[in-house]
């Protein structure tokens, strides 16, 4: 496989989405990886466009059947990573962008460590995601309450991504966001490098 991985983490409503489309333009060709969730949409969210949403009980065929790379319950509801289309675009020599939970980068790191760069964004304080997230206005006050609650423990896992974007400006974060996946493009599995050697070495 040529591609690479890009896995994007942090607190719900600390602007990945906002960041991956306005950065779209400057990180050339990408897949971004459609997750499959048992959450509700919510308004204006399309089915197979923001995520696949199906049931509780199709999602544990799904994992009976071993179609996910990864999944986890994040803030109560399930949500996974289809392996096949992940593949595909890695055959291809696409960067995948993933937007998954901390969960989530461990088990993708543990099992194709190899292809990953990793990044956290992170509002600059709690209080900021906060506000954030209220001015969304796409969920309940007590789905953002937990939402809040369970990115105090999120923030912890900040040590283990390669790169923090703090998100207070959205024209930084993004360009610093843009310079990662370019740099993440880069990034050469171990195999290819073997590769290398055994040429290099004629
Ligand atoms: P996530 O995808 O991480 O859940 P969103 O991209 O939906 O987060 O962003 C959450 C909210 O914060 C949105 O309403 C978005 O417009 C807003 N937002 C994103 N980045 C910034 C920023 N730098 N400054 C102010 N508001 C922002
Ligand atoms: P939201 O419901 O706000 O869209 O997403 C909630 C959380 O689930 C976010 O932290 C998001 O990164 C995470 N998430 C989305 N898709 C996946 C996935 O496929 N796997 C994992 N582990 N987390 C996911």
């Amino acid at each position: 496989m040529q591609g690479a991985i890009l896995v994007l983490s942090g607190p719900s409503g600390a602007g990945k989405s906002t960041i991956i489309n306005h950065a779209s333009d400057e990180i050339g060709e990408y897949y971004f990886s459609i997750s499959t969730t048992t959450r509700k949409p919510r308004e204006g969210e399309r089915d197979g466009v923001e995520y696949y949403f199906v049931t509780h009980e199709e999602f544990e065929e799904g994992i009976k059947a071993g179609e996910f790379l990864e999944y986890a319950t994040v803030h109560g509801n399930y949500y996974g990573t289809s392996l096949k289309p992940v593949k595909e675009a890695l055959e291809e020599g696409k960067l995948v962008i993933f937007d998954i939970d901390v969960q989530g980068h461990r088990l993708v790191r543990a099992k194709m460590g190899d292809y990953v760069t990793s990044a956290f964004i992170t509002p600059p304080t709690l209080s900021e995601l906060k506000r954030r997230l209220y001015a969304r206005a796409t969920d309940d006050s007590s789905i953002i309450e937990r939402r809040i609650a369970n990115a105090k423990e999120e923030i912890k896992a900040v040590v283990e991504f390669d790169f923090v974007i703090i998100n207070d400006d959205i024209e930084k974060a993004s360009k610093e966001f843009a310079t990662i996946a370019n740099a993440a493009r880069l990034k050469q599995s171990h195999q290819e490098l073997e590769n290398f050697v055994k040429i290099w070495d004629n």
